[in-house]
């Protein structure tokens, strides 16, 4: 297979980048989802592979030796795996929205400790802010952190917090002030190191995204440095953590369109070799209006990735364009993941055809960085705000 180092890589090459992310996905991805996807196993060797391609330094400044790839190419990138398989995409995505947090909100110092070894992907993390009763509501989560000399005692637990297992550390969420008012004033983020602020409990089972490893973790007495709270000051967890949430949403529509893409090449292949009643199923009307609903969904959904991710990368206002974007695209890849099957017929219901794999990953995406629920509510505030009347 052709394989490029990182440094064969250039911002202004986008076209290069996705023609060695493509060589990448059919060699080396394609060949395994289903194997690891049924055995639900860790793909250790792609996560090699992925750190010579350079994609866990792929939006970490080249100043701390990533790639610095804008967020519109990025997208791309990860619509281009996912479209093959949601689990690599996952495992570089949670890790680049901890590294985007200290990037945004780390001192130098934490800067310098952690990006060039996150960049290298020698240390991959995530993010751990859900906990078993609270995920839409962060504000009323439990874990607390307190301050202890030069030290934070950390206590609680967390729930379904992905790269827990194989990856070495995650930005926790805890509270440093529990009778703070408004409560976010008592929230507050963490660098943590698995064994050193957290162990985990379970890896969880999962109806789908199966193969990565989310799981239960819990905090019991944990000592980590007072250098460990991320930008060295109390209180702005929530804010740091919110205000990556257009990147996260951005990635995550950027999955959405890869489960539909992905479901709509499969489909559109297998109509084009199934025959009934003396034709392709391609060529009955019913499968057309099938086809042609998806294609222009696909379409619309990486138009609204694409157009969020430019706004992003110019600086602009980008949260309606974000939430747009992370709803439509996700809910397009549930939809045509469903579709898929429909064309598939009982073959669906077959491991050795893949689709179903599609459609179990896809409802995870609608979950994921804030409901698609939430995500219609952030979007009719914000369009109410800028339509005064
Ligand atoms: C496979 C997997 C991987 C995950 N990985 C991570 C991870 O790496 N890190 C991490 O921190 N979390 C992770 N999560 C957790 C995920 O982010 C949460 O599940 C999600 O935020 C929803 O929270 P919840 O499950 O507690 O649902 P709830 O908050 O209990 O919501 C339940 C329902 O109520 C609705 N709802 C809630 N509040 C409102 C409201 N105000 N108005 C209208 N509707 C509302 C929601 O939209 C939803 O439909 C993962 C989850 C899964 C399943």
């Amino acid at each position: 297979m052709t394989r490029h180092l990182r440094n064969d890589w250039s911002v202004d090459d986008e076209d290069a980048i996705l023609e060695t992310i493509d060589k990448w996905v059919e060699a080396e991805v394609r060949p395994i989802a289903r194997e690891y996807d049924q055995a639900d196993e860790y793909p250790h060797d792609l996560v090699e592979q992925m750190k010579e391609l350079g994609l866990f330094g792929a939006t970490i400044s080249p100043a701390y030796g990533g790639l610095g790839l804008p967020t519109s190419t990025y997208a791309k990138i990860v619509t281009k795996v996912t479209a093959v398989w949601m689990v690599p995409s996952g495992i570089f995505n949670s890790h680049l929205i901890m590294a985007s947090a200290i990037e945004r909100c780390g001192t130098e110092d934490q800067k310098a400790a952690w990006l060039p070894e996150m960049a290298r992907g020698d240390l991959r993390g995530g993010i751990a802010l859900t906990e078993p009763n609270a995920g839409t509501d962060l504000q009323a989560i439990k874990t607390r952190a307190e301050k202890d000399g030069d030290n934070y005692i950390l206590n609680g637990s967390k729930m379904w917090i992905t790269n827990s297992l194989y990856g070495d550390c995650l930005l926790v969420l805890a509270k440093t002030d529990i009778d703070a008012t408004p409560r976010h004033k008592g929230m507050s983020a963490f660098l943590c190191k698995r064994g050193e602020g957290y162990d985990v409990a379970q890896k969880l089972k999962k109806l789908g995204y199966r193969s990565i490893d989310t799981c239960e973790l819990v905090l019991d007495n944990k000592r980590v440095p007072a250098a460990a709270l991320l930008g060295g000051e109390e209180g702005r967890g929530l804010q740091q953590v919110l205000g990556g949430l257009e990147l996260g949403r951005i990635n995550v529509a950027a999955r959405g369109a890869g489960i539909a893409e992905g479901a709509l090449q499969m489909a559109t292949r297998y109509a084009q070799t199934r025959q009934t009643f003396g034709k392709m199923i391609a060529e009955h009307q019913a499968i057309q209006l099938k086809i042609g609903e998806m294609a222009s969904r696909v379409a619309a959904a990486k138009l609204l990735v694409d157009d969020a991710a430019r706004r992003f990368d110019s600086g602009e206002r980008c949260d309606m364009e974000a939430g747009m974007a992370k709803y439509f695209a996700t809910e397009t890849g549930v939809y045509c993941a469903e579709e898929a099957m429909r064309i598939f017929g009982g073959y669906s219901y077959a491991p050795e055809y893949e689709i179903e794999r599609f459609y179990r990953d896809a409802m995870l995406m609608c979950i994921g960085e804030g409901t698609n629920e939430l995500q219609r509510i952030i979007v009719a505030k914000q369009y109410v705000e800028r339509n005064p009347a």
